[in-house]
């Protein structure tokens, strides 16, 4: 193996602490920060990540509030409990796991959260904000990565960026966060065209798909940073990445575990984004 791995799952832990202390700095002063959780329904994994989420707030002091509602919530009704949340001064973040059940509009559900509490960074008003280079909220899980790259001296500047994945929540703010750090990006996703040939070129790779060891050693330019943010399961229910990490380990100069990568990254990140909430509201 000639890559160097980016434990994320230390980087977290170290950030936690610096959160921790600012937390019990907020709350001497009466402002203990407050993160609101609302799932939806039984999916299992997302009982998971929520669970994460929270355990992580408690053990950085924060106040934390899990809501949990039925499947078969009305629209109205979980508006209604937005706005509730919206109007709670205990309250500096408030989060809607996704996804959500399919007769609930999440794009309404989201629009309906104050933008000053939207700690995930999803709101147009903050994804707006991150497109015009001044983000209140980046986006969790890019923000752990660009977190990433810092802790292993990688600098975007001037490097050639690969995105695999579109999606709103990681694909295509990770790239913006690339791009204001001045990379040149690239973004790829289900339509492109040889996908070997550009990610090939890639100085720093970060695969967001969802599909099990869809990065192969041959696809990654020799020293090259990869990042994944893939959590997938594999046949035997193990939690995996979207890159073959014993293969590509022999070819990336840096690489990121699946778990241990950029999953408590996207956890520290909401820890920073509640906090810098809760910090300006005092
Ligand atoms: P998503 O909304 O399903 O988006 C997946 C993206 O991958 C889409 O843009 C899709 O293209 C693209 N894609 C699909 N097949 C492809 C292929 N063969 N080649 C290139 N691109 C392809 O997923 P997401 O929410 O962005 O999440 C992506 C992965 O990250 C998932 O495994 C998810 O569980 C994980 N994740 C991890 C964290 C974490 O904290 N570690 C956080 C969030 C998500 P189209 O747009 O053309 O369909």
């Amino acid at each position: 193996m000639t890559a160097q791995i980016i434990d994320g799952a230390a980087l977290a832990r170290s950030l936690r602490t610096g959160f921790k202390q600012r937390a019990e700095s907020l709350a001497a002063r009466g402002h203990r920060p407050g993160l609101a959780v609302i799932i939806v329904g039984e999916n299992p994994a997302s009982k998971v990540y929520v669970r994460n989420k929270l355990k992580a707030c408690e053990e950085a002091g924060f106040h934390s509030l899990l809501i949990e509602r039925p499947a078969g919530i009305s629209q109205t009704d979980l508006l209604t409990l937005l706005a509730g949340l919206n109007a709670d001064d205990a309250i500096h973040g408030v989060l809607v796991q996704l996804p959500l059940p399919a007769h609930i509009d999440a794009h309404r559900v989201i629009e309906a959260i104050d933008p000053a509490k939207d700690v995930d960074g999803f709101h147009v008003a903050n994804a707006g904000a991150l497109m015009t280079g001044l983000p209140a909220f980046p986006p969790c899980t890019p923000a752990g990565v660009m977190e990433m790259l810092k802790s292993a001296g990688i600098s975007p500047e001037g490097r050639h960026a690969v995105v695999m994945g579109r999606s709103n929540i990681v694909g295509k703010p990770m790239a913006m966060l690339l791009l204001q750090a001045g990379a040149t990006v690239t973004i790829c996703h289900s339509k492109t065209v040889d996908l070997g040939a550009i990610t090939r070129q890639a100085d720093i790779l970060v695969a967001a798909v969802g599909r099990t060891k869809l990065v192969t050693p041959n696809m990654v330019k020799r020293g090259a940073c990869v990042i994944d943010v893939g959590m997938n399961r594999d046949a035997n229910g193990k939690l995996c990445g979207d890159v073959d990490f014993a293969g590509v380990a022999d070819v990336a100069g840096w690489i990121t575990p699946v778990p241990g990568g950029v999953g408590p990254m996207t956890i520290a990140m909401l820890l920073s984004n509640t906090l810098k909430s809760a910090e300006s509201h005092v």
